[in-house]
């Protein structure tokens, strides 16, 4: 009961994807469903992490499934294109700022991060102020 309170809560205020943990930042950014496995994550300063299951790390022009060093990121596009479709010339144009820096993520770090956001949910239902400040550990 009070957990299903608790998500209510949670999803209710729809948090804006901004700097630090956010309570919804466990969600995979291809299906939306919160991830509780080894996953990828492309690693923003300032902003949080996007992450993947690796079932949804794909191409989105050809949707052939991905490793990390053959995956680009368009940060304006907010899609992921393979190596091989990023050298095709209608991608190119439509794709102007491809970078690389998907990052791989344990099983462990995961369910630490999962921790993390879990503590961000119940700060956000209580208000509580004296929790340790995020970001001050860079991993
Ligand atoms: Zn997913
Ligand atoms: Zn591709």
């Amino acid at each position: 009961m009070f957990l299903e309170t608790m998500k209510v809560r949670a999803d209710s205020n729809t948090s804006q994807r901004i700097h630090g943990i956010n309570p919804r930042s466990d969600e995979c950014w291809e299906c939306f469903r919160s991830i509780e496995e080894s996953c990828v994550i492309y690693p923003r300063r300032n902003l949080t992490d996007l992450r993947w299951h690796w079932k949804c790390f794909k191409c989105y022009a050809c949707s052939q499934d991905l490793i990390i060093t053959r995956a680009m990121w368009s940060v304006s596009k907010q899609r992921i294109v393979c190596i091989s479709c990023s050298k095709k010339d209608n991608i190119r144009k439509a794709f102007q700022d491809l970078e690389t820096g998907f990052e791989r993520v344990t099983l462990l770090t995961q369910y630490v991060f999962l921790v993390r956001v879990a503590f961000e949910r119940l700060q956000g239902i209580w208000g509580t102020e004296d929790i340790p400040s995020r970001g001050q550990s860079s991993d």
